[in-house]
């Protein structure tokens, strides 16, 4: 089954309302190619700006949300917020949220359901420490923060997964395109284990952690690699080059 090459650029808690206006006019000037579904993630005080602003067939995404409507709970953005300011898709379990504000996989099966029940689509982050990857611990992980999800979700049509070794992320040592392979198609395989075959073949894996403008077409011949989720380089014009690196 033909998968649509997927993009997403997260550009974390970086930038200025000046630096993505720079951004978002690089992405309006690109010829983007039609054939890939590119979603960009800024800050949250930028989510309504950018989304105002982009003229192409650019979607939205939220860093975060609360697995709560609204209420007593200083600090966190609803859903219903970031649905009002345009968003469409929502970052989840990313593993810098994971680690440094120690979100469990409970946690963030919460939060996945949430945002699927009122209309906003997962960018569902998993993957493992340098550590984990050298007690052969890759797949159990991945499977552990999937699992934890699969007992709240049982339609994933609107759940793109990211694949990030956290030994990857912002290091500039991505993974080799074998390695990451191997882990998608085993994530796949488990996929279609625990929810179905037919959702298992349907679903978009990305893999992410230092994808840049030279190394995305290395993934080309992937099976199991569907796109990208980037972070340090969606801030920089050669995000353009990663989103057409499958043209
Ligand atoms: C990320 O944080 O999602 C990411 C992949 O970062 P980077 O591309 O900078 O490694």
């Amino acid at each position: 089954m033909a998968r649509k090459f997927f993009v997403g650029g997260n550009f974390k808690c970086n930038g200025s309302l000046a630096s993505i206006k720079t951004i978002v006019d690089g992405l309006n000037q690109a010829d983007l190619p039609s054939d890939v579904d590119v979603v960009i993630a800024p800050p949250a005080p930028y989510l309504h700006w950018a989304k105002e602003h982009i003229t192409g067939n650019v979607a939205i995404a939220a860093q975060n949300i609360y697995d709560k409507e609204s209420g007593a709970y200083t600090g966190e953005i609803s859903v219903s917020q970031i649905k009002d300011v345009g968003a469409t898709w929502v970052i989840l379990g990313h593993s810098e949220r994971r680690t440094l504000l120690s979100e469990s996989d409970e946690f963030v099966a919460s939060k996945t359901k949430f945002a699927l029940d009122n209309g906003v689509s997962v960018i569902l982050c998993i993957g493992e420490s340098k550590e984990e990857r050298e007690a052969g611990k890759t797949l159990e992980v991945c499977n552990r923060e999937l699992d934890a999800v699969v007992a709240v979700v049982k339609d994933w049509s609107n759940i793109v997964i990211a694949y990030e070794p956290i030994w990857a992320i912002g290091t500039g040592l991505a993974s080799t395109p074998e390695d990451a392979q191997e882990t998608h198609k085993g994530i796949r395989e488990h996929l279609a284990k625990v929810l179905s075959p037919e959702q298992s073949e349907a679903i978009r894996i990305l893999y992410g952690g230092s994808v840049n403008g030279k190394n995305a077409t290395s993934f080309k011949d992937c099976p199991d690699i569907d796109g990208f989720l980037v972070g340090g380089a969606s801030l920089k014009p050669e995000f353009v080059d990663i989103i057409k690196s499958r043209s």
